[in-house]
């Protein structure tokens, strides 16, 4: 299980109060550097916590650090024992970035490797890996042991930029109406840029062909029926005004935003779960909608977890749900 650090109460699992408020950051600009003692989050020393990772809000190494380690109970359930892909801005967002699936030396505590892939085990390794300037983290539709066989199907909505949000919201409800017809229990989270992600819990029962072809089978079923809507083939895409269904996230090797992962973009966007009345409101939550400076305040005023229900929520994909997503596969079956 997830180490939660002080995240705990009687309560049910909490954010750490410290990180509860905003960083104080016109403190830290008028004193000198942080005191060493003072850097250490989770007994990991990070070294330059100064260093700003963000400009706008002002996000420090040591704050980012802070904000993982004070929604430890809450990412680690979609993060820990996936084998994952990390983001890493070593001198922050406005520097060179780039994704790393491998690392061989030096691993911080609690990251292993699994084949030739990296695992988190828990929190004091996602610090581990932020002290190494890691800032997003990316998740395999599959757990360990046995990651032949995903428990969790993620369709990747890529609207056209030029999309009104109450459009996106429109699909996003049809989108989720067709899983539960089929019998799953969809989630939803915001990804910190343009789109969403509609997560599915499974039970690991199918390999990895057999499920993107049931989640291709429900794109392209999508696009057949609302064709001025849905996109279900990345080479049309870009087309002006539609939502492009990526069911590819849900390959072997692929990956997606982890909840609660920090998005290495303006705003220090986070990728967040959500209800589904969030469709419903004019309020448009994506982009850096939730970001790093208010994240741990929305989780508090949550009336109830969005995502509460979800290890509850796990359904085999049976043949009778395949059968019914592929009724109007359309004949693009060579594409797989
Ligand atoms: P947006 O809402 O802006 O689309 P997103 O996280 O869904 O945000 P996409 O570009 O649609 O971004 O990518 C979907 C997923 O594919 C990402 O969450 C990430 O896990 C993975 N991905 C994207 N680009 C790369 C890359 N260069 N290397 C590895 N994985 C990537
Ligand atoms: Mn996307």
């Amino acid at each position: 299980m997830a180490q939660t650090g002080s995240a705990s109460t009687s309560k049910g699992v909490r954010p750490a109060k410290r990180a509860a408020r905003a960083p104080d950051h016109a403190a830290a600009e008028t004193s000198t550097a942080v005191n060493a003692a003072d850097s250490r989050v989770l007994g990991v020393a990070i070294t330059h916590p100064d260093r700003q990772l963000f400009t706008d809000p002002a996000i420090t190494k040591l704050d980012l650090a802070r904000y993982y380690e004070s929604v430890a109970a809450f990412i680690m359930p979609h993060l820990a024992n996936r084998r994952v892909a990390l983001l890493r801005c070593p001198e922050g967002i406005a520097g060179e970035c780039f994704f790393q699936k491998h690392m061989h030396d030096h691993l911080p505590a609690g990251v292993e490797v699994d084949g030739d892939m990296l695992v988190i085990r828990d929190i004091a390794g996602v610090i581990g890996l932020v002290q190494r300037g890691v800032i997003e983290f990316h998740t395999w539709g599959a757990k360990l042991p046995g990651s032949d066989k995903p428990d969790r199907l993620t369709f990747d909505l890529d609207p056209d930029p030029s999309t009104a949000w109450r459009s996106v919201a429109q699909a996003t409800r049809t989108v989720r109406d067709r899983l539960v017809a089929l019998g799953l229990t969809p989630f939803l989270k915001t990804t910190g840029g343009k789109g969403l992600h509609v997560v599915v819990p499974i039970r690991a029962t199918l390999g990895w062909d057999e499920v993107r072809g049931f989640c291709k089978a429900i794109a392209q079923q999508l696009e057949h029926e609302q064709p001025d809507v849905f996109v279900a083939n990345m080479a049309k895409a870009k087309r002006q005004g539609h939502i492009f269904i990526d069911y590819l996230r849900n390959s072997d090797g692929a990956t997606a935003v982890a909840a609660f992962s920090v998005r290495a973009r303006g705003g220090a966007p986070v990728a967040m779960p959500i209800s589904w009345d969030v469709l419903d409101s004019d309020e448009d939550p994506r982009g850096p909608a939730f970001n790093v400076r208010n994240v741990v305040e929305r989780i508090h005023a949550w009336r109830d977890d969005p995502w509460a229900g979800y290890a509850g929520a796990r359904k085999a994909l049976t043949a009778a749900m395949r059968r019914a997503a592929a009724a109007h596969d359309d004949g693009e079956k060579a594409q797989a």
